[in-house]
């Protein structure tokens, strides 16, 4: 999808959301009350294909670097009513927690479009895995990228293996296998780590394994610049 299509998308998801907001009250009013309950079955939140659905990041991505963003024109009003009883992210992402990397920003997206998980290290987790399960299972989406980002002081600081306090020691162990493929390189070890994390949940999911077999789900890893405000997918 090029840019272009994607801003044309992104206006006809507008007029859409303006259209749909009455409807998405009444269900608000049906549904009262069950705002956690879990849907049983996969249900299409866009009709993305994973290929779109990861050209529309790297669309947003383009836009953001290029302080072009499109997603502050979005009512966001409208969109928080729209999205009280239910969310159609087409996208999942793997962010370290870092205050540097705003999901939604870098990917010029508003509520609604990306289902983000964020620890330090952008690493996979039982209960990250359990997350971004729900995000592919239930909610549908296209593309799950994992997400690291240069400097990272989770991967700086597993290079180092210092001393630290309380238990920030126990993000060590899952970069271990980045810093010995880094030589030493720290940015060599932020990206390694990007591909390791999202080989890991390509294989330690079935959930995602199945969804990627299916061709319904791509999983991607990339690094995004903190100087350039640029994205570069592994
Ligand atoms: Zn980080």
């Amino acid at each position: 999808m090029s840019i272009d299509k994607s801003i044309t998308a992104a206006s006809g998801r507008r007029r859409f959301l303006k259209t749909a907001v009455s409807t998405a009250l009444v269900g608000v009013a049906a549904q009262a009350g069950l705002e956690f309950a879990i849907p049983t079955t996969l249900h299409a939140q866009s009709n993305l294909t994973p290929d779109a659905a990861l050209q529309e990041l790297v669309a947003g991505n383009q836009r953001f670097a290029a302080n072009q963003l499109k997603s502050i024109e979005h009512d966001l009003t409208v969109l928080k009513e729209r999205t009280v009883d239910k969310q159609e992210p087409f996208a999942a992402v793997l962010s370290c927690a870092d205050s540097r990397v705003p999901v939604e920003l870098i990917f010029d997206q508003t509520i609604g479009h990306i289902f983000v998980t964020r620890i330090a290290g952008n690493m996979v987790t039982p209960e990250i895995i359990a997350s971004l399960e729900y995000g592919v299972a239930v909610l549908g989406v296209e593309v799950l990228l994992v997400l690291g980002h240069s400097a990272c002081g989770a991967v700086k600081a597993a290079m180092k293996a210092d001393a630290v306090p309380g238990q920030i020691s126990s993000l060590y162990p899952h970069l271990r296998q980045a810093v010995e493929q880094s030589g030493g390189d720290v940015d060599k070890a932020i990206a390694a780590n990007a591909k390791i994390q999202a080989d890991l949940l390509r294989t330690s999911s079935p959930v995602i394994r199945e969804a990627v077999k299916a061709g319904k789900l791509r999983v991607e890893s990339g690094v995004y610049d903190l100087a350039t405000g640029k994205v570069t997918l592994s």
